[in-house]
C-alpha cells in the first residue's frame, strides 16, 4: 500500500477512535432542559413540509442556530448513488444545493462509509490535511452524523462546523446532534415515501386516464361496423334491392365483419400487456406452417392495397420452442403495423431462416419508416406516433389507427420467451422488426 494511503487510512482510523471514545460516553453525558425542549419541538417543525427540500432547509436553520454555528450541510445520496447536498452559512444568511463529489467531502464520505459519527475538534484531526474547507469554507472543527433510516439503512449525512471550541467539546454536543440527525432521518425517509408514492400516484392517474381514452376509442371503433351491418342487415330484407346492391351490402357486412374482428384482436393486446410476466408453456411446434398460416390471414387485405406480401421460409419443417398462440400474436401485430404503415403498392416480407442453433423472423416493409426518437418509445403500452384519433379508421387503410398496443403486447410476449425484437428503420425507407426463437435440443 501507498504511504500516502497508509497516512490517509491512519488518520481515517484516529478520527474514528476519537469519536468512539466520546462515544462510549454518551449514556452519561445529559442534554440541558433547553436542548431537550429544541428536540421535543422539532418534530413539528421537520414534519411541516414533505418536500425533501424543505426539510434539509428547514433543519439547517434550526440547527445553526441552536449551535451557535457558521456552516452547516445535508447530504442525501440519490437512487442512482449520486450525492445532493443543502447547505447554510449563518451569517450572512447564504443557501446553496446541488449535487456533490463526496471524493471532495472526506468526513460525510468517511461518516457514511462507516455509518458512524465523526467528531473532529480541530483541524489536526481531520482525515486529510488538503481537506480543510467545505465549498469554499474554511473549517476549524465539525460534527458530522451519518443519518440511518429503518436501523441501518444509511441515506446521507449531517455535518455542521466552526462551533465555539466548548460546544465541539461537550459530549452532550454530540448527543444532541445525534438526536438531531436521527429524527430528521426520519423526516427524509418520511418526505422521500411521500415523493416515491406521488410519483407513483401520478402514473397511475395518468394510465388511467389513456385506458378510459382507449375504452372511449374502442367504443367509437365499435360503432362504425355495427352501424354498418345493423343497416345492412335491414336492407337485404328489403324487396326494393337490386341484385347488384345486394352484392355491395354482403361486401360492407364482410368489411365489417373483419374490421370487427381485428378489434377484438386488439382488445386481445389489453391483457398481454399487464405488468406482470406472462405465464408461458413452452412446446415443440412447427414454425414455418405458424407463419405460413398468418401470412396467408393477411393475403387478402395485402391484395385490396396492391401490396405485396411475401413469406420467405425453408421449404421444411423448422420446430421452435414456445407458445404458438403468443407467437401467433406476435405475428398478427408485425404483420398488420407493416401493411398499415405501407403505402399502397409496398412490399412486406416476412422471412423465416435459420440463424446458428436459433431460428430468426423477421417482418421488412417499404414503409414509412420511424424516426431514431420514436424507436424506443413505440414499445410503450399506448404509444402512437400520430394522434390516434387523427389517423384514418378504416381497418388496415394505410395508417390506419390501432390502440398503440400491438408492439408492447410484442415486446412482453418475446420477452416470456427469453427474447427480444429488434427494430432497424429509416423514415421513409422503410421498417426491419426481427426477434430469434429457440429451436429444441436436437
Ligand atoms: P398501433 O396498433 O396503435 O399501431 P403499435 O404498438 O402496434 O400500436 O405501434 C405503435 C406505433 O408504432 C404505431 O402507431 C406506428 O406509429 C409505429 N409503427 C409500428 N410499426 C411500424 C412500421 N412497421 N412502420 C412504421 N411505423 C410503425
Amino acid at each position: 500500500m501507498a504511504d500516502e494511503e497508509q497516512k490517509r487510512l491512519g488518520r481515517e482510523n484516529d478520527s474514528l477512535a476519537n469519536t468512539q471514545t466520546i462515544r462510549r460516553g454518551l449514556s452519561s453525558a445529559g442534554l440541558s432542559q433547553r436542548r431537550l425542549a429544541f428536540l421535543a419541538k422539532l418534530p413539528v417543525f421537520l414534519n411541516s413540509s414533505l418536500s425533501l427540500q424543505r426539510v434539509a432547509q428547514i433543519s439547517l436553520e434550526h440547527i445553526l442556530d441552536e449551535l451557535e454555528a457558521e456552516f452547516a450541510v445535508v447530504y442525501l445520496k440519490d437512487n442512482d448513488e449520486s450525492v445532493t447536498y443543502w447547505s447554510l452559512v449563518r451569517s450572512p444568511r447564504q443557501r446553496s444545493e446541488g449535487d456533490v463529489d463526496l471524493a471532495q467531502h472526506p468526513c460525510a464520505q468517511l461518516a457514511m462509509k462507516n455509518c458512524f459519527p465523526l467528531v473532529l475538534q480541530n483541524k489536526e484531526e481531520f482525515p486529510g490535511e488538503e481537506f480543510d474547507s467545505c465549498f469554499g469554507h474554511s473549517i476549524d472543527n465539525l460534527i458530522c452524523i451519518p443519518l440511518t433510516v429503518r436501523e441501518k439503512e444509511c441515506v446521507g449525512a449531517f455535518q455542521i462546523s466552526n462551533m465555539n471550541p466548548e460546544i465541539v467539546s461537550d459530549q452532550s454536543s454530540l448527543v444532541f446532534c445525534d438526536q438531531f440527525a436521527h429524527q430528521l432521518a426520519f423526516a427524509i425517509d418520511n418526505a422521500r415515501l411521500y415523493q416515491e408514492a406521488e410519483s407513483h400516484r401520478q402514473k397511475l392517474v395518468a394510465l388511467d386516464q389513456k385506458k378510459s381514452e382507449t375504452i372511449s376509442i374502442i367504443a367509437h371503433e365499435f360503432r362504425t361496423p355495427l352501424n354498418i351491418i345493423q343497416n345492412a342487415a335491414e336492407l337485404l330484407t328489403s324487396e326494393l334491392l337490386t341484385n347488384e346492391n345486394r352484392g355491395e351490402m354482403v361486401s360492407l357486412l364482410q368489411t365489417s365483419v373483419q374490421r370487427l374482428t381485428r378489434l377484438i384482436a386488439q382488445i386481445r393486446n389489453v391483457s398481454l400487456v399487464q405488468d406482470e410476466s406472462i405465464p408461458i408453456e413452452l412446446e415443440c411446434f412447427d414454425m414455418s406452417r405458424l407463419v405460413s398460416i398468418v401470412v396467408e390471414k393477411f393475403q387478402k387485405v395485402a391484395a385490396n392495397r396492391s401490396l405485396q406480401l411475401v413469406a420467405h421460409r425453408p421449404n421444411m419443417q423448422l420446430d421452435v420452442l414456445g407458445e404458438p398462440r403468443l407467437l401467433s400474436v406476435v405475428l398478427q401485430n408485425l404483420i398488420s403495423n407493416a401493411v398499415r404503415f405501407t403505402p399502397d403498392g409496398g412490399t412486406v416480407i416476412v422471412q423465416l431462416e435459420e440463424e446458428g442453433d436459433d431460428v430468426r423472423l423477421t417482418v421488412v416493409d417499404t414503409g414509412i419508416g420511424i424516426s431514431q426518437d420514436e424507436q424506443q418509445l413505440i414499445f410503450e403500452k399506448f404509444y402512437e406516433v400520430k394522434d390516434c384519433m387523427l389517423h384514418s379508421s378504416g381497418e388496415y387503410e394505410f395508417q390506419s389507427s390501432g390502440l398503440g398496443l400491438g408492439l408492447a403486447a410484442v415486446k412482453h410476449i418475446l420477452s416470456a420467451h427469453n427474447t427480444e425484437v429488434e427494430l432497424e428503420s429509416e423514415p421513409d425507407k422503410g421498417s426491419r422488426f426481427s426477434f430469434k426463437l429457440t429451436r429444441p435440443p436436437q
